[in-house]
């Protein structure tokens, strides 16, 4: 790693207590830049999850998390209980403790070689950020990126990580070889709730501009609105503020859902709500009751009957037109002007950009390209 020396303490006994199932930690690590938080890199055995039941409610059958933990820190994050599986808890560990998969890339490869025919699509953060911080010390993506690319799987990334710009000439890459789907994950347009709430992301405005430079990019950017915050983020002025920015920014569609509290994420949310919107916390206890973790079915419809208007006024309706058929496809990831035939005219498969070359990790660029001839 290029960043060794900034090791202050490798290998904390201490800090590996709730790492102690995992046999394959590297080493754990903290650096000046990113105070309070622990690095733990791990040798990742596999990399690609396969997400029983996919549905259209969750229409990705495979998913990739190069880290675990996520110091984006949002207050409402549903992934935050499964920190506990490693005996991590589901508060300040889910942001401070970072798993980093530090082969992610080599093993995406390796096991997109031998399983390509069964994975039609995969879908990036949908657990935890794939371009939180650390992504800019560990620069995982890109190697991910080209071996998707390099196997013709199609993938989609959802983020709320401005990072996402360094990549974004790999990524129009990959998109003439397989369709790619981008969305930005932008909620809250308040400045002082998004830093209460998000504390550890960038700002709207930042978030904005990186969906402008997908766009100039050449590349679709959705904006998902999620989660929306009941009684802090629904009123009619702040939905049709974000709507109008969304649009500005050049946003191609919106998606959008009402806060979910699980288990883990609800005791914390809830700690948050008491110390910064105390008078919001009775109405929170009657709408996330018991181990109901998603809002009521009644509070839904009333979002939906308020939001759909805007959204269809401003714009930015779910789904693509295809400008080849003039229909409407619901999947963003289904891009358009992609030629879903995987060989050239001859017959012959697309050569790899040089780009994407560059960026495939060792073993899979050998793969791909060949073993340099030494005579
Ligand atoms: S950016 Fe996403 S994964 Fe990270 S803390 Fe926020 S909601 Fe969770």
């Amino acid at each position: 790693m290029r960043w060794a020396n900034q090791a202050i303490s490798t290998e904390q006994s201490n800090s590996l207590t709730g790492l102690a199932k995992l046999s394959n930690v590297v080493r754990s690590v903290q650096t000046p830049e990113f105070a309070g938080i622990t690095f733990h890199e791990v040798l990742a055995k596999t990399a690609l999850n396969h997400v029983p039941g996919a549905s259209n409610a969750m229409p990705f059958a495979w998913t990739i998390n190069p880290y675990r933990g996520c110091s984006h820190s949002c207050v409402y994050c549903f992934a935050r209980n499964t920190h506990t599986y490693l005996e991590f808890d589901a508060g300040r560990d889910f942001d401070n403790e970072i798993i980093v998969k530090i082969n992610v890339a080599e093993v995406v490869a390796k096991e997109l070689r031998t399983k390509r025919d069964r994975v039609p699509v995969v879908a990036l953060g949908t657990n935890t950020d794939p371009y939180q911080r650390a992504e800019g010390r560990y620069r995982l993506m890109p190697g991910i990126i080209a071996a998707l690319a390099e196997a013709e799987t199609p993938f989609s990334i959802l983020t709320k990580g401005t990072l996402l710009r360094r990549d974004l000439p790999l990524l129009v890459e990959a998109n003439k070889r397989v369709p790619v789907s981008l969305a930005m994950s932008i909620a809250i347009f308040d400045d002082d709730l998004q830093q209460s709430v998000e504390p550890g992301t960038p700002t709207a405005k930042a978030r904005l501009a990186t969906v402008t430079a997908v766009r100039e990019a050449g590349l679709d950017c959705s904006v998902f609105m999620m989660p929306i915050l009941p009684h802090l983020t629904d009123t009619n002025a702040h939905l049709d503020e974000a709507l109008r920015q969304i649009k500005a920014a050049g946003a191609t569609s919106v998606l959008y859902t009402a806060m979910h509290l699980r288990p883990g994420t609800k005791e914390w949310f809830m700690l948050w709500l008491e110390r910064e919107h105390p008078d919001l916390v009775e109405k929170y206890r009657y709408m996330y009751y018991g181990v109901n973790s998603y809002a009521p079915k009644e509070y839904r419809k009333w979002l939906a009957a308020k939001i759909q208007p805007l959204i269809r006024k401003h714009g930015l309706t779910r789904g693509h037109e295809d400008p080849t058929t003039g229909g409407v496809a619901a999947a963003p990831v289904r891009s358009f002007g992609y030629s879903q035939s995987k060989t050239d005219a001859r017959g012959e498969r697309m050569p790899l950009s040089p780009l994407i070359a560059e960026e495939l990790p060792p073993t899979a660029a050998i793969a791909a390209i060949g073993a340099p001839t030494l005579f």
